[in-house]
């Protein structure tokens, strides 16, 4: 049994640490404050080689590393990567032909071109299932009708795997994996999501309107569309389940330092045991959390089925990331409520955590369903 990082992942690490420090934290006001998408990070590390996921030689622990460093300073940017990297560029490698992974993944990997992932509708959440965008096959082209929202880097995004049925009396064995040109007719941004978190990260509405794909622009085989989500999605979670912990990390430092700074009652609150109490909590849930999370990677990268141990990653860290962020509010006091402290941030980003890539009732679901089968 070995819970070392190998010397190329502390390496890496270390690098993406550092990155993240010279090159993210500068920004943080301006994504804050201006919404500001991240163009100049997402190209940077493009160019650290740090974009592609397994397309790049990138494995799945080292994936992590990535998105929890980054997640450390700026969840709103570690969603972005994750999202590029667990989703679409793994699902291009894994699903895609020789020619798609020609044409699509070299720009991904440079960060020249941002990728999304589509299959959430209004009413269809949870369960995928209930979705309405649909496709008509006419001789070669499949013309695509419907609308998806809550779509992650869907503005900036050139290449988005998006869902649609053929049937939608039969979605689960005519739902089809298609890889949209954004810059094609037929595609549109709806509205942009006004989020309480995650500034920086955009998730827009997306349309299609007799959008034109053809054959090659179908990712793995026609019909499998809902096989290849849930399989991308089982990878996606070891990307939220990193997210998560590298915000849990990120809110424990501020907590931590800023509990042996305040004094009250002549003392500094980090000697009243009930901070200590706090602290303890937080960072044994972050060692658990890290723990899960790294072993479902682990697992991934072995090539064995991960789904349960994603779930349980996703499910916890998530959690984990959302009590920590209380507890560190709490060590703020008043502090932790003003917007001129860097604390509320965290609070706001850590709150999507438990909903997208699947909630938690639906991680609890899917680990229930692992174990009794
Ligand atoms: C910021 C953000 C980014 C996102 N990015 C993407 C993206 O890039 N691509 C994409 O496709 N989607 C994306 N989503 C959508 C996200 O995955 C969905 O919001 C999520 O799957 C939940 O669906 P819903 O919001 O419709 O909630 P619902 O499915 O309506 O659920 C509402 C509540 O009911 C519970 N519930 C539902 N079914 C059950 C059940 N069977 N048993 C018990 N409880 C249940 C849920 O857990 C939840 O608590 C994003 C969402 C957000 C907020």
């Amino acid at each position: 049994m070995n819970f070392e990082f190998s010397e190329e992942q502390k390496i890496l690490k270390a690098t993406i640490r550092n990155f993240a420090e010279r090159e993210i934290r500068p920004i943080i006001s301006k994504m804050e404050n201006e919404n500001y998408f991240p163009y100049e990070i997402i190209k940077k590390l493009g160019q650290l080689g740090m974009l592609g996921g397994y397309a790049n030689n990138i494995d799945t622990i080292s994936s992590a590393i990535i998105i929890e460093e980054i997640s450390r300073i700026s969840p709103a940017i570690g969603v972005i990567i994750s999202v590029h990297n667990t989703l679409v560029c793994n699902g291009i490698f894994e699903f895609g032909t020789e020619e798609q992974k020609r044409r699509y993944l070299p720009d991904l990997i440079s960060g020249n071109a941002i990728g999304a992932y589509a299959l959430t509708e209004s009413q269809a959440g949870s369960n995928p299932l209930e979705m309405n965008t649909s496709y008509k096959k006419v001789n070669d082209k499949y013309i695509i009708n419907g609308r998806k929202i809550w779509i992650t880097n869907g503005p900036q995004a050139r290449y988005i795997l998006l869902y649609a049925v053929e049937n939608k009396n039969n979605p689960k064995n005519s739902m089809t994996c298609f890889i949209i040109d954004t810059k094609r007719e037929g595609f549109q941004i709806g509205i942009i999501h006004n989020k309480l978190g995650l500034k920086g990260s955009y998730s827009c509405e997306i349309i299609l309107d007799n959008y034109t794909a053809y054959k090659d622009e179908i990712l793995g085989n026609e019909h499998e569309g809902y096989k290849i989500a849930m399989k991308l999605l089982t990878g996606g979670r070891i990307g939220i389940a990193a997210q998560s912990l590298g915000l849990s990390i990120g809110a424990y430092e501020l907590a931590l330092n800023y509990s042996k700074q305040r004094e009250q009652f002549g003392k500094k609150i980090s000697e009243f045991q009930i901070i200590q109490y706090y602290l303890s909590e937080m960072i044994t849930r972050i060692y658990a959390s890290r723990l899960l999370t790294y072993y479902a990677a682990y697992l991934k990268d072995k090539g064995q089925n991960c789904r349960l141990e994603a779930s349980m990653a996703k499910l916890y860290a998530s959690e984990t990331a959302n009590f920590v962020v209380d507890r560190a509010v709490q060590i703020f006091g008043s502090l932790g409520y003003a917007m001129d402290f860097d604390i509320q941030r965290y609070y706001r980003d850590a709150r999507v955590l438990t909903i997208y890539e699947g909630t938690s009732e639906i991680q609890r679901i899917i680990i229930a369903r692992e174990i009794l089968k």
